[in-house]
């Protein structure tokens, strides 16, 4: 498969590449210059299999000319070693419960397929100098990375964090790893940390001295595996009797999660209609509205993973249909919510059907009741989050006090050790230049 760029100022270029890179020269993000599709009997099949079989069919297809085979059957199994299990909420609305990872977050499943295929590509290519791994993160991104990459040979991983602004769950998941994971703490928001590693990646000198890549979903090897749970998640429903018909609604900070999801369509996978569920940073709603796009910087928000004010994948979207608007916002439909608005269906949701949503699937749910779901159809929102992960949040609101998971609560035994750093470019540059 080779790969061109969005903004296709340079020439194609094969997996290895992308991987290593993450963004094109061109600064565009790469796509697959086709799409594969499953056949629909294969897809028919997936109802008796397991989740490992059916995400290996999806990798095969789209990275099998660009890996050897068993070894890519076995990074499949490495990285998805728990289940995304559909459940039933209410009537006909589902959540996929993409949070059993080591992490708690589906960030898990992208975060560790890429590290084990960076690895590979870095032993294949015989490379003699590491790879570093810049990411910047609000709190879920770092953790499922850190946790995704760590002790992996020959990659160092660089954590960019805002100071005081990730919960003590999150921050204890990329500060007491140690090992090639590197937490710094950045004095100002995660608008500076992305810039700082936007800035870090057009260097000339800092890129001549090491080789850098994004760990973010840019990365094809990030946010391409995603699509593995959306056919498991149609396949579980098909086991219930309740295929065809399938509104697909995710919680949308970055786009990776629903770009996923839209490949997965294009290759065939039975869902008749999405849904983007934003926060009030809601600048693709306005896309779907009007046919505009106008980046702005993101407001703060309970549902703090999808505070994006420029989502990375938009450019993505638009490729994948032709940059039609018509297209994208026939299968495409927005919403969005406010602080208010969340609160209100978690405590709903709570108190009527038993079902704990954290702020992100809060508005997955929302959205899928106000669509509206005529009988016969069935509702799968994306759960993208433990609860437990925005415990404090989660608690003022329903006056709760929710369980730690055991998985969690190993993390916040660990010493937590960070670099202090201000928000200018060349602290940062020295910093990485010195380690
Ligand atoms: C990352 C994240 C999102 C947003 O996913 P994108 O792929 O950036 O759209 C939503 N919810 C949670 C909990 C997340 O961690």
């Amino acid at each position: 498969m080779q790969y061109y760029s969005t903004n296709k100022q340079t020439p194609l270029t094969n997996l290895e590449e992308v991987v290593i890179k993450s963004l094109a020269g061109d600064k565009g993000l790469y796509m697959p210059e086709r799409i594969p599709s499953i056949d629909r009997n294969v897809i028919a099949t997936m109802k008796d299999k397991s989740f490992r079989e059916i995400a290996d069919i999806v990798a095969q297809a789209f990275f099998g000319d660009d890996m050897e085979s068993q070894t890519l059957t076995d990074i499949v199994h490495e990285t998805l070693s728990f289940e995304t299990p559909v459940v039933h909420v209410n009537d006909n609305i589902y959540s996929l419960e993409l949070f059993h990872g080591p992490t708690l977050a589906f960030k898990d499943v992208g975060a560790r397929f890429m590290a084990r295929v960076l690895s590979y590509f870095i032993l294949r290519r015989g490379l003699d100098r590491e790879v570093n791994v810049l990411v910047a993160t609000s709190g879920d991104t770092g953790g499922a990375v850190a946790n995704g990459f760590l002790g992996v040979p020959g990659i160092n991983v660089f954590v960019l964090y805002p100071k005081g602004k990730v919960s003590p769950i999150q921050e204890c998941q990329f500060t007491t790893l140690g090992k090639n994971i590197t937490a710094l703490e950045i004095d100002g928001t995660f608008d500076d940390c992305q810039s700082l590693v936007k800035a870090a990646f057009v260097d000339g000198e800092l890129n001549s001295h090491m080789q850098l890549t994004s760990a973010n979903s840019i990365n094809v090897a990030r946010f391409l595996p995603q699509s593995f749970y959306y056919f498991n998640a149609c396949a579980q429903l098909d086991k219930a009797g309740k295929a065809g018909n399938i509104t697909v609604c995710v919680p949308s900070g970055n786009f990776g999660n629903i770009t996923a999801g839209l490949f997965a369509f294009k290759m065939g996978l039975p869902v008749k209609h999405f849904i983007a569920a934003n926060n009030r940073n809601d600048v693709f709603l306005e896309y779907l509205r009007t046919g505009k796009y106008s980046p702005r910087p993101s407001v703060e928000t309970y549902a703090n993973a999808m505070d994006v004010g420029n989502p990375s994948n938009f450019a993505r979207i638009l490729d994948l249909f032709g940059h039609s608007h018509r297209q994208i916002a026939s299968l495409i439909s927005g919403y969005r919510y406010t602080n208010e608005q969340i609160a209100e269906t978690m405590r709903e949701v709570y108190n009527t059907h038993q079902y704990l949503l954290d702020p992100h699937g809060a508005c997955g749910y929302q959205a899928l009741a106000d669509h509206g779901l005529k009988p016969g159809e069935t509702g799968l929102f994306l759960e993208t989050a433990h609860p437990a992960k925005f415990k404090e949040t989660v608690d003022t609101i329903l006056g709760s006090d929710i369980e730690i998971p055991a998985k969690l609560q190993e993390f916040m035994k660990g010493e937590k050790k960070s670099v202090a750093l201000g928000k200018d470019f060349e602290g940062f540059k020295e910093f990485l230049l010195s380690s």
